[in-house]
């Protein structure tokens, strides 16, 4: 048997009393777990002492690129156009991806969008396109070339098991740990996928508020900041926007509902918020990929990015014209009184619409299509008594009650006085120092 270069004991206590690791040490650890030579037990232990001491700017990179090598890295150089992703760190109502992409696309910009499906409130995109008749998340890389290099010119798929198999193991890992919420680890999760998907130009939507992942926004913008400079140092041209998530994005949250949603932007309407930071980010990822004067709202205009939405459904099995999945039952929530609606707090939207049957407690759970919510005013509107302000949408109608639950205090009716509009939905933008 090899001799092991260093001990997993060691490590551990260097971190616990507020050492660094070097990169031959990290190095290590991560491919010594993945071996599975370092036990589970070990690495709790670490990400532990991890979460509490933090990780140095050396150490972090490291870690990502450890984890990179941990499996294979996509290479689309060979494409003869440019790349650029996008990487939602996920809200409540967070459809962008969709009209997204291609409207990217449009411009002869690769978007090679490897996706993973939701867990907890926050839906996953991949969740939301498995609900057109026929769609398919899965290709091989060959499929993902080819679909990158032909007409279509970009592709929403799911991750293969091959890219970053280390994070797979040490996210699991974390999640039943108690140490998701250590930044080192969350910015080293996310941008070893990104990095070893290949993606030559890549844009953060860091989102902070009540249905955002890191609801503060201080820590949000330090996990933005940290992850810029990790694309960046990895030669990914890389930018966050960091955006208000306090109220759902958007008037659905569900899955069959997002895509009709999405829909809208692609046929020019739907509502302000999703154009807003649909159009923020493409052209954010059309900048970095060197093309800073598309016109992106033309392209949604004129039917461009709506074309090039059904040529991807159809390049990956789906029918575009289809029609999508209704809900057998439904509940209709109505103003309590006449006046401003004043909150709508994201967080309670999306346990409620995830309680409905849109998302999934584990990862092995299907989700119904059809569930989710569809909200009939935004804070802010004026409303009168009687007046629909949102439906329930789900399979079975014994789901309502738990989906009422959450919903409690969640959103509140008064005087217009008493309304504190928000600040803007696009807070700050980040790029490498
Ligand atoms: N998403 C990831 O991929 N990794 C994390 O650590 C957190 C969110």
């Amino acid at each position: 048997m090899a001799v092991e270069p260093f001990d997993a004991v060691q490590l551990i206590g260097a971190k616990r009393d507020g050492g660094a690791l070097t990169t031959p040490q990290i190095e290590w650890l991560i491919d010594a777990y993945t071996r599975g030579y370092v036990a589970d037990s070990q690495m709790s232990a670490l990400a532990m002492a991890i979460l509490l001491n933090g990780m140095s700017r050396a150490e972090i990179k490291d870690m990502t690129m450890a984890m990179v090598a941990s499996g294979e890295r996509l290479d689309f150089s060979g494409l003869g156009k440019p790349t650029a992703d996008k990487h939602s760190t996920g809200g409540v109502g967070d459809k962008i991806t969709l009209p997204l992409m291609p409207l990217v696309a449009v411009f002869g910009v690769a978007v090679p969008q490897l996706s993973g499906r939701g867990l907890g409130h926050t839906g996953g995109t991949l969740d939301k396109l498995e609900s057109i008749p026929g769609w398919r998340a899965s290709l091989s890389n060959d499929e993902v070339f080819a679909q990158l290099a032909g007409p279509v010119g970009g592709v929403i798929c799911a991750a293969g098991p091959g890219l970053a198999p280390a994070d797979k193991k040490l996210y699991a890992l974390r999640d039943t740990t108690g140490t998701v919420e250590a930044i080192p680890l969350i910015a080293s999760s996310i941008m070893s996928k990104k990095i070893a998907e290949g993606t030559g130009a890549l844009v953060l939507d860091v989102k902070f508020g009540s249905g955002a992942f890191m609801r503060d926004f201080a820590r949000a913008r330090e996990l933005a900041q940290t992850m810029v400079a990790l694309g960046t140092d990895a030669g990914v041209a890389t930018s966050a926007l960091l955006t208000d998530m306090e109220v759902p994005l958007g008037r659905t949250i569900g899955n069959a509902n997002e895509v009709r949603e999405s829909l809208e932007v692609l046929a020019g309407g739907g509502p302000a918020d999703v154009v807003e930071l649909t159009v923020a980010l493409a052209r954010e990822m059309l900048a970095l990929a060197g093309r800073p004067d598309a016109d992106v709202e033309a392209a949604l205009r004129d039917g461009r990015a709506m074309d090039r939405w059904r040529a991807f459904v159809t390049a990956q099995g789906g029918d575009p014209y289809a029609a999508l999945p209704e809900p057998r039952e439904t509940h209709t929530v109505l103003a309590p009184s006449s006046g401003t609606l004043l909150t709508q707090d994201a967080l309670s939207f999306g346990i409620a619409a995830w309680r409905l049957g849109a998302g999934r407690a584990r990862q092995e759970d299907p989700v119904v299509h059809a569930a989710g919510i569809e909200l009939h005013a935004k804070p802010g509107d004026v409303v009168t008594a009687g007046q629909p302000l949102f439906t329930l949408a789900a399979d079975d109608a014994a789901r309502f009650d738990r989906a009422l639950e959450a919903l409690e205090g969640a959103w509140s009716v008064g005087e217009a006085s008493a309304f504190a509009p928000r600040g803007p939905l696009v807070v700050e933008r980040i790029t490498a120092d």
